[in-house]
């Protein structure tokens, strides 16, 4: 037998935190484990071949039956503020940190999903159904195929045994790799106790945001200027994840602080959605019954959150304004990039000031008509040459002509000032880069998951392969670009995962 582990250097430089930040276990393997789907992209990441993914050794590591040579299995502790509210201390309730690997492509840290009861399980079963291990395996290949930063899936195990939801449904476990799990929640643990989060912080920093400790002229080299610059750093980076999430029409569902990654990747994918028809407060968790994480409300939700993030760091000692100063460049930076975003979505050379309103309009036409979200965008680029199909697309022709007047006027602008596209061909091929065709709808995940549950997993395959390259148009898959059928927005998925 040869081992596919041997070649990779596992470290463990979470277990080397204090005792306080985790608890050593092993997962609680399933019975009779079958591995579903492997990802070969997520494999290549850490150095192991298509062929590896498909040994028994690798089914035992990801199944959690045997563990990862050289890893030392833990569950990590952290906290959050759940919808508003203080929740306390939660953790990794289902989860299992398995080691973390060194590879050319950067340090990568395994996780199973769905591995098992913990110390921080509380009243949960350890386990997560087929039907959102499905979702989350498929989610963050979609989001990494859009160049939005988020957790990877390598691996999805499935078995029999009964998990007991609203009904009974079958146990499966995903195999997470991402640079770190650490959540703002992490951080939120140790309030009042400076020691473990200095611990954390010094942990996070020399990590991931080494650039911090470099103070620039003018600047504190101290501790406290770390600090501001590292929130400063993490605010920026959510800043860039919330608007890349808003122009392709993401809700997360669960913006809690203990699901808000401290490197700004999308992270804990439950009842998440990408749009079908458009509604600026459209609300995708069927248990968010407040609209609290609708989608016009993540960018500032996520500010919110950055204060939570932010407020235990306050007792090390760091000023209150000057925290506020770094947390303010937020806001500068979620519209920078919403707004380069939207530029190569409509196909504009630069940002002008009046686009604010042809954007917002834009935003309007598609609410009043409940266009979708996905295909509008991807009309734009042809709508000069076709303008008539492009306002047949709306139940309003009328309101769809005159926003459209506006739009062709603004692209001419930008050609008569000689900015932007060389040519038409160019401009269509660039907007196409930035408008998907494919996005993972919740019908689409919902075939996928009816497929899986019967043990098939080509549709994963076919999703999968459109999703990582969703600006390409594939002749045979039209089904896959098309509207949902009728029905499909009753398709309802909670926090029960
Ligand atoms: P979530 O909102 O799904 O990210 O989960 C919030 C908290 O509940 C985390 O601490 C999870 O580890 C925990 N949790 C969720 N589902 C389960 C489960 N089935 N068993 C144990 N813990 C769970
Ligand atoms: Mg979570």
């Amino acid at each position: 037998m040869t081992d596919i582990f041997a070649g990779l250097d596992v470290v463990n430089s979470y277990a080397s935190l204090p005792a306080a930040f985790y608890t050593r276990l092993a997962p609680q393997p399933l019975t009779s484990p079958r591995l579903l789907h492997a990802n070969p992209e997520a494999g290549q990441l850490l150095g192991l071949s298509a062929e590896a993914l498909a040994t028994p050794e690798f089914l035992d590591v990801v199944s959690g039956t045997t563990p990862l040579p050289g890893g030392q299995s833990l569950a990590a502790v952290y906290s959050g503020h759940q919808f508003g509210v203080w929740a306390g201390q939660l953790g990794d309730g289902r989860a299992h940190l398995l080691g973390e690997v060194v590879s050319p492509s950067g340090n990568w840290e395994l996780q199973l999903k769905g591995s098992g009861r913990t110390p921080y399980s509380r009243m949960g079963d350890g386990r997560a159904v087929l039907r959102s291990s499905v979702r989350e395996y498929l989610a963050s290949e979609a989001m990494a195929g859009l160049g939005i930063p988020t957790t990877r899936a390598l691996a999805l195990v499935v078995s029999d045994d009964p998990v007991y939801r609203e009904t009974v449904e079958t146990a499966a476990v995903v195999t997470r790799i991402s640079p770190s799990f650490v959540r703002f929640g992490s951080f939120e643990q140790w309030y009042g106790s400076p020691e473990n989060l200095r611990a954390l912080l010094n942990y996070v920093v020399d990590r991931h945001y080494p650039e911090c400790r470099q103070a620039p002229a003018g600047e504190a080299s101290d501790e406290e200027g770390t600090i501001l610059r590292f929130l400063q750093a993490v605010a920026v980076r959510t800043a860039h994840l919330m608007a890349d999430w808003q122009t392709v029409g993401f809700c997360h569902g669960v913006m809690n602080t203990d699901n808000m990654s401290i490197l700004g990747l999308t992270i804990d994918y439950g009842p998440y959605g990408f749009m079908d028809a458009f509604q600026v407060n459209h609300v995708c968790n069927h248990s968010d019954t407040q609209g609290r994480y609708a989608w016009n409300a993540q960018p500032s939700v996520a500010h919110w959150n950055l204060y939570r993030l932010a407020s235990p760091l306050l007792g090390l000692g760091v000023d209150a304004e000057g925290m506020k100063a770094s947390l303010r460049h937020y806001e500068s930076a979620f519209m920078e990039r919403y707004r380069s975003n939207l530029c190569r979505k409509l196909g504009l050379a630069s940002w002008r000031e009046d686009d604010e309103q042809l954007v917002d309009d834009w935003w309007q036409l598609l609410h009043t008509q409940q266009a979708d979200f996905t295909l509008s965008f991807r009309a734009l680029a042809e709508a000069p040459a076709d303008p008539d199909g492009f306002v047949q697309r709306f139940t309003d022709n009328e309101a769809a002509q005159k926003w459209l007047t506006h739009y062709l006027e603004r692209i001419d602008a930008d050609r008569l000032a000689g900015d932007g596209h060389s040519d038409e061909a160019e401009r269509i091929n660039s907007m196409n880069h930035a408008n998907p065709i494919y996005v993972l709808r919740n019908h689409l995940a919902e075939g996928a998951i009816r497929a899986a549950t019967a043990g098939d997993a080509s549709e994963i395959d076919t999703l999968l392969m459109l999703l990582r390259d969703p600006y390409t148009l594939r002749a045979g898959y039209e089904a896959y670009a098309a509207a949902p059928p009728e029905g499909a927005d009753k398709l309802a998925v909670s926090c029960s995962s």
